[in-house]
């Protein structure tokens, strides 16, 4: 059963395309992790799904049915700017949430409160500090207990403990089935929790699957050639090599295979210092996002 299916969502902002046909699906019980640069479209993405933005087209499904002011009883959103009402306190939050929503539950609001470290329920949100107003948004969509949490930068402006906490929180709400879907720059947080990730670049989605899979048979090969301008015509020809960065002495091919046939033919190239090592999910989201993805091209980085 799939939580959430978007299917050529499309979205323009006058003449600019933000997005431009995004297809996803999220599996229900799954954390599902959305990584993009400035301005890819994550956001928008968010907003209209959740009807807050109207997209020029494509259509958006929650458990195969469009969205409805039901379906919002059962979805927990955290915006990237907060929601939360100036002028009131904390514990008016809680109050008002708890009328608003049946599966509210304000002993667990205060336990999250507590955990994230904002004790004091009594504070007015405009004395609160930027994380303690992101902590306390959290912790008020976790106690509505949503079966979908869409998450955008959940960590944004937390300390690293409440970022532990909060990456806690998701994979214990993953554990108790519900389906997260979150955006985050920290790709070392989404290591961490997510089981599927999207790539968006200029609102598509340029990459999607099981982080194991990604990552799997997928290695770099890095060698130290004797001068910045050494010659290795032919290298990017190999058919097992995706793509060539360079970066001064250093150069690092991204490998889909063989990568042991890769370091012999560096080595014979006259490179020194090779290293084959994993991709981790960073080398991937930028393998993804740079230029020259689909053809073994050459990148010189600055
Ligand atoms: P970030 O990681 O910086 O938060 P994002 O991936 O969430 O970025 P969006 O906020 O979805 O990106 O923005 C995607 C693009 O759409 C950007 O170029 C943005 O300027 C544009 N955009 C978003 N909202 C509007 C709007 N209301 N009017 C015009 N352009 C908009």
């Amino acid at each position: 059963m799939n939580a959430i299916t978007l299917s050529g969502l499309y979205k323009r902002f006058g003449a600019f395309v933000a997005l431009d046909g995004v297809d996803l699906t999220i599996p229900a019980g799954c954390v599902f992790g959305l990584l993009g640069p400035n301005g890819a479209g994550k956001t928008t993405t968010f907003k209209c799904m959740l009807g807050l933005v109207r997209a020029t087209s494509g259509t958006v499904a929650f458990d195969g049915a469009p969205l409805t002011p039901a379906t919002f009883e059962h979805i927990g959103y955290i915006p990237e700017r907060s929601v939360l009402y100036d002028w009131m306190t904390v514990r008016e939050h809680i109050e008002y949430m708890r009328h608003s929503f049946a599966r509210f539950d304000p002993s667990k609001a205060h336990a999250l409160l507590e955990q994230l470290g904002v004790g004091d329920d009594r504070k007015r949100v405009r004395a609160l500090s930027k994380g303690m107003r992101t902590a306390t948004a959290v912790a008020l969509a976790f106690a509505r207990q949503p079966d979908i949490l869409i998450l955008d930068e959940p960590t944004s402006g937390l300390d690293p403990i409440n970022q532990r906490t909060v990456l806690n929180l998701i994979i214990n709400e993953a554990a108790r089935g519900a389906t997260i879907l979150f955006s985050s720059h920290q790709i070392g947080q989404v290591e961490r929790a997510a089981e599927r990730i999207g790539v968006m670049q200029r609102g598509r989605i340029v990459l999607e699957g099981a982080v194991d899979d990604l990552k799997a048979g997928r290695k770099i090969v890095e060698g130290i050639l004797p001068s910045e301008t050494f010659a290795i015509d032919g290298f990017a020809a190999n058919p097992n090599i995706d793509r060539i960065e360079r970066s001064g002495r250093v150069v690092r091919a991204f490998v889909h295979q063989q990568p042991d046939a890769v370091a012999a033919d560096l080595t014979q190239l006259g490179a020194g210092g090779i290293r084959v090592v994993d991709l981790n999910l960073e080398d991937i989201f930028l393998d993804a996002v740079s230029p020259g993805t689909s053809t073994a091209s050459v990148v010189e980085e600055a």
